[in-house]
């Protein structure tokens, strides 16, 4: 049999949605009413790449174009705010799509006919531009999806259906902190690396940080997107939501889920944020080594006028002369060398047009002065 003549197939979830919005599709989720796994041993213009028993998924490749086939399943969540245990592989297809989000996320397209299936009105709420969640406890068992809904709120210019809106303010007045914070990174990252502002204004508004700490948060007066947008050349673009991130008070429910760079990102900011830095030699030994990411919480939880004249003019200034130069002067090897340059460093940054001659005449009375 061929894959496009299987009656039983599905596209699912984001794929239908981005198809009848008209934007295009990050990826291709298909689902198949019955096993998938029995399913796709049947077919012979597609190659079969791994197989995942438990959950009933497999992974093909088909024209070129690897693709997952999960099997239909139906799901329950044993314990809030963690991955639900799978009840049934192979239910229908309305069982399937009960499991999910949004109902702009619960639509199906039969992949040999087109017809679209739409069991719980997303279509209606495409058209209405609203968020809706399928049933009440949907953020007591997911809190993850609050998250969500605030992503594809930003990403599609869509609001909270009045009934979700209500259910997510309660839940956010009485969050279970017991949940996959890897799960909930996982979706800030998704959310916040879309760089705006909006959504961070709705995060505090909303009191959606209320996931994460029981704590406050450190809302800048300062416009995070227009901040990162200016420095994106010189950050790693996949850290912009930590920055959005970092102005959460207490970040320790998140904090087991930092890669090593993302830790030192915020202890960085931590290792700076109450130095006093007097002059542009304090500011440029400060932020010299460190990412431009903890310089940017600095500027937005600190003191943004510090932060942006390092960056926007101390950061490039080096001193040309190495030890080399100086041990051609024939001044031998020492501690004193740091010294030399360092002071040489504070004379550029009084005045930047010294360049590599006087340098080395800098140097030359340096070692003078010293003897
Ligand atoms: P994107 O365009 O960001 O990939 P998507 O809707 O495809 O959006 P995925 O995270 O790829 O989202 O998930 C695929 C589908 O799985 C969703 O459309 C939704 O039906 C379902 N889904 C994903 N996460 C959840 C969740 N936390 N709770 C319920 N259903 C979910
Ligand atoms: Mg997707």
């Amino acid at each position: 049999m061929k894959i496009n003549e299987a009656e039983n197939l599905y596209y699912i979830g984001g794929i239908v949605r981005d198809e009848i919005l008209g934007t295009k599709s990050f990826d291709i989720d298909l689902t198949y009413v019955g096993n998938a796994i029995d399913f796709v041993k049947k077919l012979d213009d597609i190659e079969i790449l791994k197989i995942n028993e438990p959950f009933g998924t497999v992974r093909i490749k088909f024209n070129g174009k690897e693709t997952d086939i999960a099997s239909t399943r139906s799901e329950i969540y044993e314990k809030a705010g963690h991955l639900p245990t799978v009840t049934k592989i192979g239910c229908s297809l309305k069982e399937d799509v009960l499991r999910r989000d949004f109902t702009i996320n619960a639509m199906a397209k039969n992949i040999k006919t087109g017809e679209i299936i739409d069991y719980t009105g997303g279509l209606e709420d495409i058209k209405k531009k609203k968020l809706r969640i399928l049933h009440n406890k949907s953020f007591v068992d997911d809190p993850t999806r609050i998250i969500r809904a605030l992503k594809f709120g930003v990403r599609f210019n869509f609001t909270l259906d009045e009934n979700t809106e209500k259910l997510r303010s309660e839940y956010l007045k009485n969050v279970n902190y017991d949940m996959s914070y890897k799960r909930v990174k996982k979706e800030l990252i998704e959310t916040f690396n879309l760089n705006s502002q909006k959504a961070y204004d709705e995060f505090c508004n909303a009191k959606i940080y209320k996931l994460i700490t029981t704590g406050n948060i450190n809302k800048p007066e300062i416009n995070i997107e227009n901040l990162v947008d200016k420095y994106k050349s010189i950050l790693n673009e996949n850290n912009i939501w930590l920055i959005y991130a970092g102005t959460i008070q207490d970040l320790a429910n998140l904090e087991p889920t930092f890669t090593k760079d993302e830790q030192k990102i915020i202890n960085d900011f931590n290792a700076i944020k109450d130095k006093e830095l007097k002059n542009d030699y304090d500011i440029y030994k400060t932020f010299e080594n460190i990412r431009t990411e903890s310089i940017l919480l600095y500027a937005l939880l600190k003191d943004a006028g510090t932060a942006e004249h390092y960056l926007n003019n101390l950061k490039d200034i080096k001193i040309e002369i190495t030890g080399k130069d100086l041990s051609e002067l024939n001044i031998p090897p020492s501690p004193e060398y740091q010294e030399c340059f360092n002071y040489i460093l504070r004379k550029k940054l009084e005045n930047n047009s010294i360049d590599k001659l006087c340098e080395l005449e800098l140097a030359a009375k340096f070692f003078h002065d010293k003897i």
